[in-house]
């Protein structure tokens, strides 16, 4: 099958609702059963998602930037974007709020239409973000290696035949996952570590230290950024992106200046950094539906969606 046929079968739901694509949706049920009920086990409390909101995740300047554009509308005479993440969102909650906080939350990012063929993109997929006040890089390190394999166990103790029937052997990887800095893989790899490393790797290991956006944490004097990734084998690639986070009122302006971006959206945000009410935190957010591909082994993960939402294709449904 050429790659535009095998794209628009994976669009179209009839020819795709198969014993496949069953499977596939038993095991994305006991992932989000097992990382949830872990989560609420360590006391995270389950906030439901926005989806149309002033502010969003600029996105911006991230290496892996992509977006086609961003989806504005108004409402009741107001300017309001689609959800590109929660980050923004999750700053403000675990600063006011709950101090330990998880979503699964609807993103929306209009990718451009080479990517329909990567095997990775979506326009639309679902993050389950974490946040916790005063927490570490490495503390953040250890919940998602504790979601992972813990998900990973139970699918393959729950659902041996489902992973028969879509051919995976999988194996479960070891913790605590290799930490490499990106200057290193970069060394080696070039500019296309992410993709290389995701080929070379036997377990998921945590990239660190990646410039990007201006709400993860800079070690100004060191130049270090104490921020991840989190990359899976066998061509899967990225699955998380998270950090520590900038706190700082000045610090935040500042970078925000450098990157061009429009302070006036990021209001609360920094009003509450200049009256010392921005807490500091780490988190991040897992694709679920990469996840769900990389454990249900399938090759595109536009197979995980019942309604795939694949760069370029917009189906009816
Ligand atoms: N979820 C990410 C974070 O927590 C942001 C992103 O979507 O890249 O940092
Ligand atoms: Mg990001």
């Amino acid at each position: 099958m050429g790659r535009e046929a095998l794209l628009l079968r994976l669009a179209d739901p009839e020819k795709h609702l198969d014993k496949r694509r069953l499977a596939i949706l038993k095991i994305q049920t006991e992932i989000l059963r097992s990382m949830v009920e872990r989560l609420i086990d360590k006391g995270y409390c389950w906030i439901l998602p926005v989806i149309f909101s002033k502010t969003t995740d600029p996105l911006w300047p991230d290496p892996d930037f992509s977006i086609e554009k961003r989806v504005e509308v108004d409402i009741y005479g107001e300017r309001v974007v689609a959800m590109q993440s929660m980050i923004i969102h999750k700053r403000v909650l675990v600063s006011l709020g709950p101090g330990k906080i998880f979503i699964l939350s609807p993103n929306i990012r209009i990718e451009r239409r080479d990517r329909a063929s990567t095997g990775r993109h979506l326009y639309e997929f679902t993050q389950l973000e974490i946040e916790a006040a005063y927490a570490k890089m490495e503390d953040i390190f250890r919940i998602f290696e504790e979601l992972i394999v813990g998900a990973m166990k139970r699918v393959k103790d729950e659902l041996a035949p489902e992973l028969e029937l879509l051919g995976r052997d999988l194996r479960i990887p070891s913790t605590p996952f290799k930490v490499y800095r990106r200057s290193e893989l970069e060394e080696r790899y070039g500019r296309s570590w992410p993709v290389e490393v995701a080929r070379n790797i036997r377990e998921p290991v945590w990239v660190r230290d990646i410039p990007r956006e201006f709400y993860d944490y800079e070690d100004l004097k060191s130049g270090e950024w104490r921020n991840y990734d989190l990359i899976l084998p066998e061509g899967f690639g990225e699955v998380i992106s998270g950090a520590e986070r900038e706190y700082e009122y000045e610090k935040i302006l500042m970078k925000l200046e450098k990157d061009g971006i429009d302070k006036s959206r990021y209001r609360i945000l920094l009003d509450l950094a200049k009256k010392g009410l921005l807490k500091p935190s780490a988190g991040g957010g897992l694709g679920v539906e990469r996840f769900v591909a990389y454990v249900a082994g399938v090759s595109h993960v536009a197979e995980v969606q019942p309604f795939p939402r694949i760069p370029g294709i917009v189906p009816e449904l």
